[in-house]
């Protein structure tokens, strides 16, 4: 990346930290933010939406333009470099025109390749640093693609934003972070950047801190976060934004993974077992879910007085998983002995209800 390689050391660009409000709001709010940033916290790219996707029209969608104007004027001010979204080729010419630094391509955008086509048209021959936030949707291949389309038009500078995939079953974040997602898109592209946000993965103040440190557990180069001069009195994502001063404490009470080539051996480790880990909490949501509606059944066969082991169902359910399994190359034997002992506890669930044991 190439927004920020002036405290580069070893061949290793030092972390990317962009901070800012959701949205521009006014003169001041813009103005205000971008100077306690500068001055409390060690971001260096101002961050802030001039033009906010919506999904119900008559929601504020955005300052616009003028807003382009505000952001020069913190950069001038404070030194901070700037970053905007940009979700049309109208945008990239005017974000150009005021001497953004960073442009961002927003995860309601990057679903749509003919917008990702009109944007990346309109960056070509740009170096500046184009980050694709990953698509609201957990379909990998629409942030490959988006990668595609502006590489192919000559965009090299790119890293990529992982804030997460809406869902629709709600979980304990307003997006799920699905970290295998990210996780692949590191081993298809391990030569641009990962930056983790935080803030539209959680959509609360409380989980960003852990959530950031996920990220850097697994590598990411940056951090892209949300902060306002007055959360409460944001327009747009106020109970995920925080303050200057509260960014920063989040910021110094984060560890940093080194990647000294000395350290290699422990940074490979570590980002292993941080991939376990959150394979084995993303397990444990699963099986809950899995579980819950085992019950949601015992409650209907309770209803309809049905007996809890119905063996045709669950000849089916092991067949099917056996073959599905074998097919991606698992052991025939393990996927037997997973499926059983799942099997066994939705039953003992189910039996408990019924309060009639195994029948
Ligand atoms: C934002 O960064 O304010 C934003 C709209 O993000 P996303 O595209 O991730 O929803
Ligand atoms: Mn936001």
């Amino acid at each position: 990346m190439k927004a920020d390689n002036s405290h580069s050391n070893n061949n290793e660009l030092a972390p990317l930290i962009l901070a800012g409000p959701c949205s521009a709001e006014s003169e001041e709010q813009v103005i205000q933010t971008a100077r306690a940033i500068k001055q409390h916290t060690t971001a260096t790219v101002f961050r802030a939406g001039v033009w906010k996707p919506r999904t119900n029209p008559g929601g504020f969608e955005g300052i616009g333009l003028i807003g382009l104007s505000w952001l020069l004027q913190a950069k001038k001010e404070t030194g901070l470099k700037t970053a905007v979204e940009v979700a049309t080729a109208e945008h990239v010419n005017n974000a150009l025109q005021f001497d953004t630094d960073v442009l961002w391509i927003g995860a309601r955008t990057t679903v749509n390749p003919f917008s990702v086509q009109e944007i990346a048209d309109a960056l070509k021959g740009t170096d500046k640093l184009v980050l694709v936030k990953n698509p609201i949707n957990p379909d990998a291949k629409l942030w490959i693609g988006a990668i595609e389309r502006l590489r192919k038009v000559g965009v090299e500078n790119i890293g990529l934003i992982h804030r997460g995939f809406s869902s629709y079953v709600k979980g304990k974040y307003r997006n799920a972070p699905m970290w295998q997602i990210p996780i692949e898109m590191k081993r298809l592209y391990p030569e641009i950047p990962m930056i983790v946000d935080p803030s539209h993965i959680c959509g609360n103040r409380f989980d960003l801190q852990d959530i950031a440190q996920k990220g850097l557990n697994l590598g990411y180069q940056g951090l892209m976060i949300e902060s306002h001069i007055d959360p409460n009195a944001a327009w747009t994502d106020k109970e995920q934004q925080i303050t200057p001063r509260e960014l920063q404490l989040l910021l110094e009470g984060l560890i940093w993974k080194k990647h000294q080539a000395d350290e290699q051996f422990s940074q490979q480790i570590d980002t292993l077992r941080e991939q376990i880990n959150l394979f084995d909490d993303e397990l444990i949501q699963l099986l809950t879910n899995r579980l819950a509606t085992a019950q949601q059944i015992g409650n209907l066969k309770k209803e309809n007085n049905v007996a809890v082991l119905q063996s045709n169902r669950w000849n089916e359910i092991l067949t099917s998983m056996i073959e599905k399994g074998t097919s991606v190359g698992l052991n025939d034997q393990f996927i037997q002995a997973f499926m059983e002992i799942i099997h066994l506890e939705s039953i003992r669930l189910q039996s408990n209800m019924n309060q009639s044991g195994i029948d």
